[in-house]
């Protein structure tokens, strides 16, 4: 059954692969953009997760074109890099803000439709180093380890209306965002990775789509790992 989906940051990355694989699915999907514009074939909404004001006007736009929000894909997210003796208290809460407090702002807004319609599904992108944590992202692993807490806050707060919050925590894939990794970086982390590569974006994306779909109604509160064994389960 084809599901009202919105995923944040869905302009680009692992959100644009997220959002196509959904819409491969038969979801109506509608992605968040910042202004660079929807991506073909998809409903674009402009909204900064940073802005409760923008977020709320969003999900209006997107209620008016394909119902309530009944899948959640909370994956805009931003790294600043630095060790902690570096770190400036404005890098680390604008890394908090956009990551975690983000994902708390849509998800407050996509429960009131979810609870009225007893159904719905969370989704929110974390990383592996939320539980491994990484030297030069102590703001970035706070974040991420935060949307755990949170996920399974929510699993148990609703989880008796057929709503289920889930966490994927993905190891290193290829976007802009690992791009900018150094040579040398991404030698040692390869090493680390029993795969011996870095994941697609459509590897997330297919993760996504399970969590979203009725085969996956009875997990909730799950961090599910897509790192290659990097991780090894956590
Ligand atoms: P990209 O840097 O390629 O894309 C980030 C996306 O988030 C963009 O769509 C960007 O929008 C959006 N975004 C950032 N800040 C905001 C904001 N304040 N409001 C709205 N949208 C925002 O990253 P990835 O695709 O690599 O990452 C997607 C998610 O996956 C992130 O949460 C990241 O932490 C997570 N992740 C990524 C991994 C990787 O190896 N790449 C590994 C583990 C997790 P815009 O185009 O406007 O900038």
């Amino acid at each position: 059954m084809g599901r009202s989906v919105l995923v944040t940051g869905g302009n680009r990355g692992i959100g644009l692969a997220i959002a196509r694989g959904l819409a491969d699915a038969g979801h109506a999907v509608a992605v968040t953009h910042r202004g660079s514009g929807a991506p073909d074939g998809l409903f674009g909404v402009q909204a900064d997760v940073t802005d409760t004001e923008q977020i709320d006007a969003a999900f209006k736009q997107v209620e008016e074109h394909q119902g309530p929000v009944e899948v959640l894909v909370s994956n805009a997210g931003i790294t600043e890099d630095t060790l902690l003796m570096r770190m400036s208290e404005d890098q680390f809460t604008r890394v908090i803000d956009a990551n975690l407090t983000g994902a708390y702002r849509v998800a407050k807004r996509a429960s009131r439709g979810m609870l009225r319609a007893k159904w719905g599904r969370f989704v929110f992108i974390s990383s592996v180093v939320a539980l491994s944590g990484s030297a030069g992202q102590v703001n970035y692993a706070a974040s991420k380890a935060g949307m755990i807490g949170m996920a399974r806050s929510l699993a148990r707060e609703l989880g008796s209306r057929n709503i289920t919050a889930n966490v994927i925590s993905p190891g290193f894939v290829v976007t802009d965002m690992t791009d900018a990794l150094t040579e040398d970086q991404r030698a040692a982390t390869l090493a680390q990775i029993p795969a011996g590569r870095f994941a697609e974006p459509s590897e997330i994306a297919g993760a996504v789509r399970f969590l979203a779909s009725d085969d996956a109604a009875y997990i909730n509160g799950a961090v599910l790992p897509v790192d290659g064994g990097l991780g090894m389960g956590h």
